[in-house]
């Protein structure tokens, strides 16, 4: 008799997950069934401030693979719009709740992928269900958002609260989908995943496309008018709003896992191993935004939800579960983002994660251009770079700046996935012709800055 895989949660990592054992063990060897509560499976939620700003022309651009993909061509038993809402490990079944159709399916497993991503933070003033207030976790959210946007009267003032990536990315999309933007974030700057000098240059670049930055300011609660949002109430007024866009972050979707008794660690995540197994748990993987992970330079646990590697967690328990072996070796935390066409890269620590972390270091900034300065279109560029006093071990890298700048951050994740000092990075072998770079790349002019700081503090 075949063996069953269970698998809650029917995107990135869970669908990497079944798509790997599926690639390794037949269905007669291995019955695998997805659970998922949306009515999606493999969407892109990355991409829904794209299909926003309209950039992107519909959802199904959005769904790599859809669930008669899955059963057709990987025998993979997809229930959409079934939620997981108990795990019995005791008794190795499932109990869902069909949310259609009513009623509830119980399941027995050999092997359980738990991959139920992130929720969203939610204070409590945002949990009154207003009209025209938004989350932009799923197809569903993007769906509702863009209902709102385009019936009459049309919005035409939107306030975006949380300046993190996603809220950032969602104020270019309202802004471009034809309405004003305000962005109201409590920290000193928006992306708080750069250090403030660098949100700083972000900030400006936000502004100067039209969109108003409220940093420092706290949103304590949303005022209506006939059944929808009028203003998002802060301590210096209310802002007037016709849609809300909430952008407070996620945490770990862990609720049913932990009421099953997975363990969680400092994080809130769940803990996995390098094979993406649940210590102490047979049978049970867990992958994705749901779980926390290594920092490879901080050596701390970390809860870092990115697509990136929630479909590198999922592939790797998918792997060990159709019989191979594969790891997933942590994360040093690089991330990418845009806002209109500015861009933004960091890898690493920030200057307070280094602190905290117990580091001594120098930080430098170097500002450059991203082609020769004499080439059309040469624009400037921010790199800034965090190196342990006194080694030299890169810790840390931010980038912000006009085309080909965001992607620049690669080379430097690679540094410091290799442990690499600055000393070692100004013999870099990087690519160098006028269109894309100075003949001395922005990256290895931060390099030199960063050897000669390191220099200036052993004197
Ligand atoms: C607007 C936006 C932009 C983003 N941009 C980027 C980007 O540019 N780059 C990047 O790397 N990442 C980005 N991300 C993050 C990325 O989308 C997530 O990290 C990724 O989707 C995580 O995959 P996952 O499979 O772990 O979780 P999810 O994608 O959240 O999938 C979990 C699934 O589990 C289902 N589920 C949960 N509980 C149950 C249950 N009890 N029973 C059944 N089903 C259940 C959910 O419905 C969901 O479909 C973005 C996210 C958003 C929201």
């Amino acid at each position: 008799m075949a063996e069953r895989l269970i698998v809650v949660g029917g995107d990135a990592a869970g669908m990497a997950a079944a798509s790997q054992a599926r690639r390794r063990r037949d269905g007669a060897d291995l019955e695998i069934v997805a659970f998922e509560r949306g009515h999606f499976t493999s969407y892109s939620a990355c991409g829904i401030p794209y299909w926003i700003s309209g950039l992107v022309p519909d959802r199904d651009a959005l769904i790599a693979r859809g669930a008669v993909t899955f059963r057709e061509q990987f025998d993979i038993d997809v229930r959409l719009r079934h939620e997981v809402t108990a795990i019995d490990l005791d008794r190795r079944e499932v109990v869902a709740r069909d949310l259609d159709g009513g009623g509830e399916v119980r399941a027995g497993f050999d092997s359980l992928v738990y991959a139920t991503g992130a929720v969203p933070v939610q204070p409590e003033w945002a949990r009154g269900g207003i009209a025209g207030v938004f989350g932009v976790q799923t197809l569903d959210d993007g769906a509702a958002l863009l209902g709102w946007l385009d019936r009459e009267p049309r919005p035409r003032r939107a306030v975006v609260v949380g300046g993190g990536y996603i809220g950032v990315e969602m104020a270019e999309a309202l802004l471009q989908h034809g309405l004003s933007v305000d962005l109201v974030e409590q920290g000193a700057q928006p992306m708080s995943t750069v250090d403030p000098d660098m949100g700083e240059l972000v900030a400006a670049a936000l502004r100067k496309v039209g969109i108003s930055i409220r940093s420092g300011l706290t949103v304590t609660g949303l005022q209506e008018r006939d059944g929808r949002i009028a203003a998002v109430v802060t301590a210096e007024g209310p802002i007037p709003a016709d849609v809300v866009v909430l952008g407070l972050g996620v945490r770990p979707n862990t609720a049913l896992a932990a009421a099953a008794g997975l363990p969680l660690g400092p994080t809130g995540g769940i803990r996995t191993d390098l094979r993406m197994r649940v210590p102490g748990m047979p049978g049970v993987w867990a992958a994705g935004d749901c779980v926390e992970t290594l920092h490879r330079v901080s050596g701390l646990p970390v809860h870092i939800p990115l697509g990136t590697h929630a479909n590198k967690q999922g592939r790797v328990a998918g792997i060990n579960i159709g019989g191979g072996y594969a790891t997933f070796p942590g994360v040093v935390g690089t991330a990418v983002t845009k806002v209109c066409d500015l861009e933004v890269g960091r890898t690493g620590l920030r200057e307070p994660d280094a602190a905290a972390a117990g580091f001594e270091f120098v930080t430098v900034r170097a500002e450059s251009t991203n082609r020769a300065g004499y080439y059309p279109g040469a624009r400037p560029m921010t790199v800034k770079l965090i190196a342990e006093r006194p080694g030299g071990r890169l810790l840390g890298a931010q980038i912000v700046g006009w085309s080909e700048a965001a992607k620049r951050i690669d080379a430097l994740a690679v540094a410091l996935w290799n442990g690499m000092t600055v000393d070692e990075m100004t013999a870099l072998d990087l690519g160098y012709a006028p269109p894309f770079a100075p003949v001395w790349d922005p990256v290895l002019i931060a390099a030199r800055r960063a050897v000669d700081a390191l220099s200036r503090t052993e004197r």
